[in-house]
């Protein structure tokens, strides 16, 4: 039977978090697991208002195909955007809509990657970028994550082996440890990937919810050479599935062909609206509600570690984003921490599914905070030191 599917499906996991999900939907379970925006902050009413305009005002021409590009005025929005918070000056020619940045990952895949080929990736690393490259059948080399972002020694160490084509990174408030590349990681990746000529596809999907510090220029910044992934979801709602790949022209003209072949384009509908939504709404009020809001969550999810977990656990404070990344002391596995867990009704992602070589990060694990309120944050916290306590972590 096996052998009816391609090669490619032989070594593309399920996602391992999918799975924990469906165990983690009961009710009475307190779940930090997934990764889910909170959906109280979802502009509902505003999407419903921008929806009724639209297709009211506009809806024969909504309804119909449009361009594989992308609606222009969405794309000038996003450039004009950059230029207002990031200072770089995108054309929206571009700027490519996509179907979120999951799609982006699968069109950079489809056109960079042959089977073989070397992706730098961090390590741990997003599990989607690690599943959607993985249809290509590449090589992934690791390089460790340091609290001030990836460990440039070893990423120059890896490039200089020769044979990479891209470097995958999410250097603000990563999925999943959390940690932010500082200011001259930041540039002395640009400069070292420009040295070696490898392509940084740097996904900044949670680079706008920052609550604590000082915004940091992006890694585009500080090279050309950077393919920048931007994405709707955590600013305004997932289940549109937009988001966008800001690259430069060379590289546009074959994710075009690839997104033409995909899907002809994006949503229609769904970009007018968001565009209706952004022109009647202003964001950036919207986007400090959302931080206020995860910022107050990370702040009592931290609290209650430092209160309530043994001295000898390590934790990541992001300053922005979704996840706190725990490391448990040598030897005590994560997974058995996690069986522990969901006897006590509480649910957390173990960290070896983010590392693709086997035997790393047994003692790792990822909490989301944006999707619990804080009642459930206390308890769950709490049901979690007495896990650890049943294991003798002390
Ligand atoms: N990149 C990262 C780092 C993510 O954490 C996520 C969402 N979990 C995505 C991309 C996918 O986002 P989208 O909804 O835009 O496809």
């Amino acid at each position: 039977m096996t052998t009816i599917f391609a090669d490619r499906m032989e070594n593309t996991r399920k996602s391992f978090i999918r799975e924990i999900l469906k165990v983690t939907q009961q009710p009475e379970i307190i779940s930090f697991a997934g990764g889910l925006p909170n959906p109280g902050l979802f502009p509902v009413e505003g999407i419903a208002a921008a929806s009724e305009k639209v297709l009211s005002e506009e809806g024969t021409n909504a309804l119909q195909y449009s361009t594989t590009e992308g609606y222009l005025p969405l794309r000038e929005f996003i450039a004009q955007r950059y230029l207002e918070k990031s200072g770089l000056k995108i054309d929206p020619d571009e700027i490519l809509i996509t179907n979120g940045s999951q799609q982006s990952l699968d069109l950079i895949g489809k056109v960079f990657l042959n089977k073989g080929d070397r992706v730098i990736i961090e390590s741990p690393g997003y599990l989607g970028a690690i599943q959607a490259f993985s249809l290509f059948e590449p090589e992934f080399s690791n390089v460790p994550l340091l609290d001030d972002g990836i460990d440039t020694d070893l990423l120059d160490r890896t490039l200089s082996e020769g044979r990479a084509k891209l470097f995958y990174t999410v250097p603000t408030f990563q999925n999943p440890s959390g940690i932010t590349y500082s200011m001259q990681k930041r540039m002395d990746t640009a400069a070292m990937l420009d040295r070696h000529n490898v392509i940084c596809v740097e996904d900044n999907a949670y680079g706008e919810l920052r609550f604590a510090g000082e915004d940091l220029p992006t890694i585009r910044n500080y090279s050309d050479n950077t393919i920048l992934l931007g994405s709707f979801s955590k600013i305004i709602a997932p289940g549109l599935r937009m988001g966008w790949i800001c690259a430069k022209k060379e590289v546009m003209e074959k994710l075009l062909i690839a997104k033409q072949a995909a899907d002809l384009h994006s949503n229609y509908l769904s970009q007018r609206i968001i565009y209706q939504y952004l022109l009647d709404n202003d964001i950036d009020e919207h986007i400090l509600k959302i931080k206020a809001a995860y910022g107050a969550r990370r702040d009592l999810m931290v609290n209650m570690m430092a209160e309530h977990f043994p001295g000898e656990i390590g934790y990541t404070k992001p300053e922005g984003g979704m996840f706190v990344w725990v490391t448990l002391p040598d030897g005590i596995s994560s997974m058995d921490l996690f069986e522990l867990a969901i006897k006590e009704n509480v649910a957390f992602v173990p960290g070896t599914p983010f590392y693709t070589e086997d035997g790393l990060g047994e003692n790792t694990l990822r909490l989301n905070f944006s999707n619990s309120d804080f009642e459930q944050i206390e308890e769950g916290i709490n049901r979690l030191a007495v896990c650890l306590n049943k294991l003798n972590v002390n």
